[in-house]
């Protein structure tokens, strides 16, 4: 069975940019709650226990077409709120280094037009879902807890969440001020891990 994965700082870690609320609401709350339904999905068809999130979502197509929906919403909602937490740090902000600065600069030409890209992919989502950036340095959005995984494609090297439980509570309507907030606490030191380990 899957677990809620504890979060590496305190929930007012990141307040400069989300408040302990949001990240208790979101963390304790949400990403809770597709840990849960996708367990009650796992409990009801033990045929697939036992497997990974990753196999879970990349393989959602040879399951029971009566499952296929819960297990892309509540499993891609458990690795993308995993995935997202490991995005952040309190000590987080700055420019990428080394390779990923590398990446970018071949991609973007400068860590500002990378921002600036990325930022409008992100107000550019309609509705709920995320903002990913790959290991050939795509920017690349998807729905609801859609992920780039299912789609084909390699493990992503960061993501930002949209939905409107993401900032509603510290933001309002205003995505464009959380995304720019959000730039501050982004953990580049994870990034450059996952892109040395790909
Ligand atoms: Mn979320």
């Amino acid at each position: 069975m899957f677990e809620l994965p504890s979060l590496n700082y305190d929930y007012e870690a990141l307040s400069r940019s989300i408040s302990g609320d949001v990240m208790r609401f979101h963390h304790d709350k949400h990403h809770q709650t597709y840990v849960d339904k996708l367990n009650a999905v796992i409990e009801a068809n033990p045929e697939i226990k036992g497997k990974t999130v990753e196999y879970l979502i990349t393989n959602v197509g040879s399951f029971l077409p009566s499952i296929q929906t819960a297990i892309r919403n509540h499993g891609g909602g458990h690795y993308n709120h995993s995935f997202f937490w490991l995005c952040m740090s309190p000590n987080g902000g700055g420019e990428p280094k080394g390779e990923v600065a590398q990446l970018i600069q071949a991609k973007y030409g400068d860590f500002q037009s990378f921002v600036d890209e990325f930022t409008a992919r992100a107000l550019g989502v309609f509705g709920s879902g995320w903002v990913w950036l790959q290991p050939n340095g795509d920017i690349i959005t998807t729905a609801n807890q859609d992920t780039p995984i299912a789609q084909g494609l390699d493990s992503p090297l960061l993501c930002l969440d949209v939905w409107e439980h993401a900032y509603y509570l510290d933001y309002k309507n205003r995505r464009d001020d959380y995304i720019k907030s959000w730039w501050n606490v982004v953990d580049w030191d994870s990034v450059a891990k996952r892109y040395s380990e790909r």
